[in-house]
């Protein structure tokens, strides 16, 4: 392990500048899903200790809310330069602990770094507005002020990015926050504590606690301090959050999970349309939110587009993170191995064809081999349900009518891909599409300038893009009368 490595991993809590165990000094332990093996342990804290945090973020907002705009800006610009001079370092951490690829890794590391800048750019344009009065002696002001203390809570696929997500808006709108990383990949999470130590960002104004998902989520949601609660992961559990959050009216923030279409038509240009698939199914091992989850092949290309998608396919090479030219890692756990191993079950009973991979991955633990299915059909289980593996269903269609129908047909509305060379068509589909995001003629769309997330059940609000500060300040109606004007 790189010296740097090990500073960044840091096994404690911080709550209020000082680094903590839990209460009951109980931990939880990490391993790494490439050998199985423990790296480390966190603290499994609770009620008590998230309390705790979310009183010394309460304390710390006092005068940070305080700071100007420039000042947080700098700071932000100040975190950017650290995460970019330790990449290789927190990338080998994050490999450690989740089990992408290395360069998959620093590139993540390299995302973090990207948003905070955006939000140390983003800090200095939060601007009211002077709104035409319609009274002779008085004037209109709006303005925007940081909400106070938001808490978030980040999945294990992405551990260090989602949350540069929450706590980069939080720092740029004067915002304080508690953080409760997946207890699976702790240290990503924990290291924005130790990085935002360096750079100076004044204590208790982010504070980390790892442990009891429930105790913690419990006190967070019911706690008046807290103004927002921001949430990546499950469906399931966002709609949790947001009916516990309801008893103090927070503002609440969900990335939740999606279940990607990925069409392809006849006047696609079929090589570009696979190099997109690629990407779009098998980034992380097919474990992210914007993963491609079915495939809808117009009839004309059909046969072509599976052939070439399973050669491809069949020439990833998988293997531990760490290994130089490794393109695919192992799944998290052997759980993930199970509902990968399900859903093929299921679409075999009903007919599909397992063109390439298809089974656990010779090298054992909780690799598994890409994998193509020809043949879907809709009452197969991936049509509904997030695969979250690598897995590559493969629908056909006859019309662009048909395709953005079976596309849409699902309570997800998150991220859409689709290929086509005629303008026209781009448009149609482009507008018929009921998602979040859509990819056209490409098959990775993430980045700062530009808004992410979802509609319908994948979620509410924004992160990225101008807007992704939007959800970090409450809006103020100042009416100035009297000025005898
Ligand atoms: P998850 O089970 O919902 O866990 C996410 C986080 O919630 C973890 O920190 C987890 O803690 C915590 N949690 C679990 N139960 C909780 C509770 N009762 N109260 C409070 N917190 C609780 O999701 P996951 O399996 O880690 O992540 C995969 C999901 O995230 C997929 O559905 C994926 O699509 C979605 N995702 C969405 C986006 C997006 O931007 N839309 C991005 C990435 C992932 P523990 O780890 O301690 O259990």
């Amino acid at each position: 392990m790189l010296q740097k490595t090990s500073h960044y991993m840091r096994q404690a809590n911080l709550i209020g500048g000082e680094w903590v165990q839990a209460d009951s000094g109980a931990t939880i332990d990490v391993t790494n899903p490439a050998t199985t093996l423990k790296i480390g342990t966190v603290p499994k804290s609770g009620r008590a200790e998230t309390r705790r945090a979310i009183e010394a973020a309460q304390t710390a907002f006092q005068s940070f809310r305080k700071t100007s705009a420039l000042e947080r800006s700098k700071l932000l610009r100040k975190l950017h330069d650290a995460i970019m001079d330790n990449q290789e370092a927190l990338a080998e951490l994050l490999t450690m602990e989740q089990g992408k690829s290395l360069t998959e890794a620093k590139g993540e590391i390299g995302s973090s770094a990207a948003y905070v800048l955006w939000f140390a750019e983003e800090a200095r344009r939060a601007y009211g507005d002077i709104v035409p009065s319609p009274w002779a002696d008085r004037r209109i002001l709006v303005t925007r002020e940081p909400v106070g203390v938001i808490a978030a809570i980040t999945p294990w696929n992405f551990p260090s990015s989602m949350l540069s997500r929450k706590i980069g808006p939080a720092i740029a709108a004067g915002c304080t926050a508690v953080v409760k990383p997946a207890s699976q990949t702790p240290y990503s999470g924990l290291a924005w504590g130790a990085l935002c130590e360096e750079v100076g960002i004044p204590k208790g104004v982010v504070n980390i606690v790892t442990g009891s998902a429930g105790e913690i989520g419990d006190e967070l949601c019911s706690n008046p301090l807290v103004k927002k609660i921001t949430f990546t992961g499950s469906t399931e559990v966002g709609k949790m959050l947001i009916e516990k959050s309801a008893s103090t009216v927070k503002k609440v923030s969900m990335e939740l999970g999606g279940n990607a279409p990925f069409l392809v038509f006849d006047d696609a240009d079929l090589d570009r349309a696979v190099e997109g698939a690629i990407t779009a199914k098998y980034r992380n091992s097919g474990q992210t939110c914007v993963c491609t989850n079915r495939f809808f092949v117009q009839a004309g290309i059909y046969d072509s587009f599976v052939k070439k998608l399973s050669e491809a396919s069949a020439k990833l090479k998988v293997g531990p993170g760490l290994d130089a030219g490794v393109q695919q890692g192992p799944l998290i756990d052997e759980k993930a191995v199970e509902k990968v191993e399900e859903f093929i079950a299921d679409a075999s009973a009903k007919g599909g064809k397992v063109l390439t991979g298809g089974k656990r991955h010779a090298l054992g633990g909780s690799f598994f081999e890409p994998t193509v299915i020809a043949g879907a059909t809709t009452d197969m289980k991936f049509m509904k349900d997030e695969i979250f593996g690598p897995v590559a269903p493969v629908f056909k269609f006859e019309t662009e009518e048909e395709g953005v129908a079976l596309a849409n047909d699902t309570e997800f509305g998150l991220a859409s891909y689709f290929y086509t060379g005629d303008l026209g068509r781009a448009f149609r589909v482009m507008e018929g599409l009921k998602y979040g995001m859509v990819g056209v003629n490409e098959g990775l769309i993430t980045t700062p300038e530009a808004p992410f997330g979802g509609v319908k059940e994948s979620g509410l609000g924004r992160e990225g893009g101008h807007q992704g500060i939007d959800d970090y300040l409450d809006t103020k109606y100042v009416c100035i009368g009297g000025l005898g004007l």
